[in-house]
């Protein structure tokens, strides 16, 4: 019982420390003033004897000789302890410090060890105590920095979703713990790495999307499962660069760092450094920080192909109508809000169902397919392409106005006329029409009334006599040669 209160008193409050301060120094009051009394008491013998002064045993000399003993013993207790108490002040104060970055967890880096170190120049137990304590606190704060970051990172990796937010995140923390000017990460998607996210690099024809696993360094750091530091000229790395307003700068090194979950790899960062070898505690905060990102990323890359997959329709693997419509829904709400155009343009491929009579469904998926890849190779990269029915598909352009839909509307109609298609031996072909609207040419408030006007225009270019595409103008529905016409354009 004794036992447990006096712990709880020890660790738990300020006068569990003063308890043991005082007994301490008590004892070594009662020590000082103990011996001082032995000499005071000592001393008249000695003058007697020794010296052989008369009167040395008077109880006056002995009374004076005692009482300057206790004088000389409480003296000195008082100088000790002024000497002694000091260094152990500072001591104290230092490690409340301590205590309260550790209760805060606000350390970052070393920097709350600035200015608690203690002076250990002294040859003696004070020095060693004070040179124990400033390796310990070198030590807290060392760990406290690399927890910290962990801590940092998980919290924002925590309110992150999206595979592309999560890689900055990943990277970013990388950089910032590596003081890398230059980071790359690549996620591992189908067997192959593909760029992510880039922090300082060149955006140069150089550099990878995909990244090549063959590549010496790459293939050392992805087979040992740990960060690679390598010379980026010597490994085909010359590519990692940086502008800066005095020029292109390179990296003294390059630290290759794989991540790995569940033994599998997730993905590989590459961080330029201006230091030949980043230090060993960088690289254990780097160790710390990608086991922890791994996990994150992996979890990240999972969502985004489900995503991706529910997405997707299977035959033509172009978006399926429910995402086309979702993308349509977000850039017609884009457009509305910064002023610009956007135009959707329904296909429909002709006489469809004589097609599949004829050559059979097997080929019908077929031509399918190539019509999803033809239409997909003659659009831009902003552009969206979904399967929006069954020989039907639906491409929205964001920021193109109406004689540029026109135009290309025209390309793809064109593209698909001349696709051939070899099924067993024969060369297939078939041609489509299309339905063309254009916001704010024509009135919508919504995304839908887009697609609904296109499949009127759509109607009209299949009862004017199919291959060929009808455009909204205003009110009225033109082919493209009349639309050119009215606004006196050249196709
Ligand atoms: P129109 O020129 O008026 O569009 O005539 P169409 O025959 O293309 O139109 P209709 O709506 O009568 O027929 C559409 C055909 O598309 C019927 C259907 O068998 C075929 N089809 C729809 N989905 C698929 C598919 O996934 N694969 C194949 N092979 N055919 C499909
Ligand atoms: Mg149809
Ligand atoms: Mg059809």
């Amino acid at each position: 019982m004794e036992r447990t209160l006096w712990s709880v008193r020890r660790t738990c409050g300020d006068e569990g420390d003063s308890l043991v301060k005082k007994s301490v120094f008590l004892n070594l009051l009662w020590s000082m003033l103990g011996f001082g009394a032995g000499v005071g008491l000592v001393f008249p013998v000695f003058a007697r004897v020794v010296l052989d002064a008369p009167g040395a045993l008077s109880p006056l000399f002995f009374a004076m000789c005692l009482g300057a003993g206790l004088l000389v013993g409480a003296v000195n207790y008082g100088l000790f302890s002024l000497v002694v108490s000091r260094a152990l002040e500072r001591l104290v104060h230092a490690m409340g410090e301590v205590n309260s970055h550790m209760a805060a967890a606000d350390c970052k880096g070393l920097d709350c060890a600035q200015g608690l170190h203690l002076d250990d120049s002294s040859q003696d137990g004070i020095g060693q105590t004070a040179l124990a304590f400033n390796t310990m606190l070198d030590a807290i704060a060392t760990r406290m920095g690399r927890d910290g970051s962990v801590h940092a990172l998980l919290e924002r990796l925590g309110g992150l979703g999206e595979l592309s937010d999560v890689a900055q995140a990943v990277l970013e923390s990388l950089c910032d713990a590596s003081s890398a000017s230059i980071g790359l990460l690549w996620v591992e998607e189908g067997d192959e790495l593909k760029l992510r996210a880039s922090v300082g690099q060149d955006q140069s024809d150089e550099l990878p999307n995909v990244l090549d696993t063959k590549l010496g360094a790459v293939t050392v750091a992805l087979d040992r499962g740990a960060v690679h530091v390598v010379s980026p000229e010597r490994e085909g790395l010359d590519w990692v660069s940086s502008s800066t307003p005095l020029g292109s700068l390179r990296p003294r090194a390059v630290a290759l760092v794989p991540l790995i979950f569940q033994q599998r790899v997730v993905g590989l960062v590459l961080l330029g450094c201006s230091k030949e070898q980043p230090s060993k505690d960088v690289l254990e905060l780097i160790d710390d920080l990608r086991s922890h990102a791994a996990a994150y990323l992996h979890t990240a890359a999972l969502n985004q192909r489900m995503k991706e997959l529910a997405a997707i329709d299977e035959l033509t693997g172009v978006l399926n109508r429910r995402f086309g419509i979702k993308r349509l829904r977000e850039e017609f709400s884009r457009s509305v809000r910064h002023g610009v155009p956007v135009s959707a343009l329904l296909v429909d491929v002709d006489h469809f169902k004589r097609f599949n009579d004829t050559w059979g469904h097997d080929a019908g998926d077929e031509v399918l397919r190539r019509v999803a890849r033809t239409i997909e190779g003659a659009i831009r990269a902003g552009d969206v392409l979904c399967r929006y029915g069954g020989e039907e598909f639906l491409v929205v352009a964001p920021g193109t106005g109406l004689a540029d839909a026109a135009r290309l509307g025209e390309r793809l109609r064109r593209s698909v006329e001349a696709m051939q298609t070899t099924w067993q031996d024969k060369v297939l072909q078939v041609t489509m029409s299309m339905g063309v609207v254009t916001w704010p040419n024509a009135a919508a408030s919504q995304a839908e009334e887009l697609v609904s006007s296109a499949d009127a225009a759509l109607y009209r270019a299949k009862e004017t006599g199919r291959n060929r595409l009808m455009v909204h103008h205003g009110e009225r529905m033109l082919g493209v040669t009349q639309l050119f016409e009215e606004l006196g354009l050249v196709g």
